[in-house]
């Protein structure tokens, strides 16, 4: 029986020609500057989201931590999203190793912070207080159903943050699929922040790897902070070189996730038991809740397991599917069969 992995898009398998790329690549030292692959990555890398340089890093955590460390001296305070993956999924590192002040304002539904709350959490210059350095925002929104911030939200946080002298970090795990269910380019939703990262491994379908994108000057300090965690990795080109492939060939069909996202969730709908919201369902992230008291989260997970489907659980009873490449309509059409017969339809 083949499995139907919808648990994340960082499950997703190298294609041919990225195994191919790696194959073929051309190595170098990267610590030395010398690996033309990654250059070469790099360059493309900086070009696609408008930023003058860039630098890849092992993983979307390290893109994060890297560019916080760079902007945020020890004491400093950054502004970010309660539900934000900074702030709950990376254990801590902006503390742990930066001593970075976090402050939480409420995540929207739509994954926003607002404006106003922002406004009210930035710091006056007074001793009591942290020094407000840095606002982070996410797009997509991982916790948030996957929702894309639009360009005006961003372009009104980037003014808040440089009339107040802050500078903003966009954690843009899959800013590609927030462009491509916006139907505008990326550049538009990267303008004006001070750093973005992207993750290669997720819906783009590279093995390893994210990119940290801003100013030249922001890239040299930021390429010390990676060596100072362990990041200065040598030959870097067998994973640059599935990097290149995933920006020359998996942007495109990104909007093919969220068609079969959005077909997942129009059939969830249909069923009793399930529910979800369907205006929050516009990338690849199909988060629904199971309404049905009968069955308890562990078996409804355990008796999809067993007929080949596999779901994250979120807690409290909601349940998150994430469609990638290597899922395709077919496969959605099989989930939906296997959840309407566990819920008892016909
Ligand atoms: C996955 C993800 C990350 C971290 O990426 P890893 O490569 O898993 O460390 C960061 N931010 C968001 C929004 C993500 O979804």
């Amino acid at each position: 029986m083949e499995i139907i992995d919808l648990r994340s898009d960082t499950v997703t398998l190298p294609s041919q020609a990225m195994r191919d790329a790696i194959h073929r690549a051309e190595l170098g030292d990267d610590v030395f500057g010398e690996d033309p692959i990654t250059n070469r990555l790099q360059e493309t890398a900086a070009q696609k989201v408008g930023k003058e340089a860039a630098l890849l890093v092992a993983s979307g955590t390290m893109a994060n931590l890297t560019c916080l460390l760079t902007h945020c001296r020890r004491g400093d305070e950054v502004i970010l999203g309660s539900e934000s993956h900074v702030f709950y999924y990376e254990a801590g590192g902006m503390s742990a190793l930066g001593g970075i002040f976090p402050q939480t304002v409420p995540n929207q539904p739509d994954g926003t912070l607002r404006i106003e709350d922002i406004e009210g959490a930035i710091r006056s210059d007074n001793v009591h207080y942290p020094r407000t350095r840095l606002i982070s925002l996410e797009n997509t929104h991982n916790r948030c159903s996957g929702m894309p911030l639009s360009v005006g939200y961003t372009a009104s946080v980037v003014d808040l943050a440089h009339r107040h002298g802050l500078r903003v970090h966009l954690d843009g795990a899959r800013v590609f699929n927030a462009a491509a269910a916006l139907g505008v380019p990326v550049t538009d939703l990267t303008r004006g922040v001070d750093s973005v990262s992207f993750c290669l491994s997720k819906g783009l379908s590279a093995p390893i790897g994210s990119l940290i994108c801003a100013s030249r000057e922001f890239i040299d300090e930021a390429r010390r902070v990676r060596k100072m965690l362990g990041g200065g990795m040598r030959q870097t080109g067998v994973i640059a070189a599935a990097g290149i492939v995933a920006l020359d060939e998996m942007l495109e069909r990104l909007s093919e996730d969220h068609a079969n996202a959005r077909m997942l969730a129009e059939g969830i709908a249909g069923i009793a038991g399930l529910a979800v919201d369907l205006d929050y369902v516009k990338t690849n992230i199909v988060l629904f809740a199971l309404c049905d008291t009968r069955i308890s989260e562990t078996r409804f997970l355990a008796e999809l397991e067993k007929k080949g489907v596999k779901l994250m659980s979120r807690g409290n009873s909601l349940f998150r599917a994430v469609t990638h490449y290597g899922i395709t309509k077919k496969d959605i059409e099989r989930a939906l069969a296997v959840m309407r017969k566990i819920m008892g339809g016909k």
